[in-house]
């Protein structure tokens, strides 16, 4: 199937000017998730995978999925001060002003291997701080995988320069 006809569009959304990209629609639809989860999956097969880490909020949902499919742990990429225990942080830009994504400190031991998941990659500042914060812990990023690239944003060449392979499944 073309996930594309199951992913929602709404315009002004947060604000004028904007289209939101709405991937609830392709939750609901079961072969759509399913589809999607599978093509997000199959690239990764034979390479070794510790753990996920699924940026906050959408990225938990196709995240814990994967992490299931590939039997392997789950780790969450939050917003500053959602978590309960000891954390690391990283800081990146916004349109205005910043943000700062925290994972806790014990998450991610040296040496494993981390598949990121998000829905969307627009920008990529929020893979790149995501990136940059599994690295401090010592891990290594083996892939990052988006349901949606937004291309005229940049954001897959500029987490690519990372040295973190991108996959996306629509545009
Ligand atoms: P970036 O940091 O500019 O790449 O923005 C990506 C982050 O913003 C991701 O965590 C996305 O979930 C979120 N985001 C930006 N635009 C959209 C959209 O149109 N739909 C859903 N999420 C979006």
């Amino acid at each position: 199937m073309d996930i594309k006809t199951v992913i929602r569009t709404i315009p002004n959304y947060p604000k004028d000017g904007v289209m939101f990209r709405d991937i609830t629609t392709l939750w609901q639809d079961a072969a759509g998730l399913r589809t999607a989860i599978d093509q997000l999956v199959w690239p990764y097969a034979g390479v070794r995978i510790d753990k996920v880490a699924g940026i906050e909020a959408r990225g938990f949902v196709l995240g814990g999925a994967i992490a299931h499919q590939l039997s392997v742990g789950f780790v969450p990429v939050r917003k500053q001060g959602k978590l309960p225990a000891a954390t690391i942080g990283e800081e990146y830009d916004l349109e205005y002003g910043t943000d700062i994504v925290e994972i806790h400190e014990d998450a991610i031991k040296e040496g494993e291997n981390i598949l990121l998941v998000d829905d969307l990659i627009a920008t990529g500042g929020t893979a790149e701080a995501a990136i940059k914060l599994i690295r401090r812990a010592g891990g290594t990023v083996v892939g990052a995988a988006f349901v949606i690239d937004l291309p005229d944003l940049g954001g897959r060449a500029r987490v690519e320069n990372m040295g973190v392979n991108v996959r996306t499944l629509c545009e």
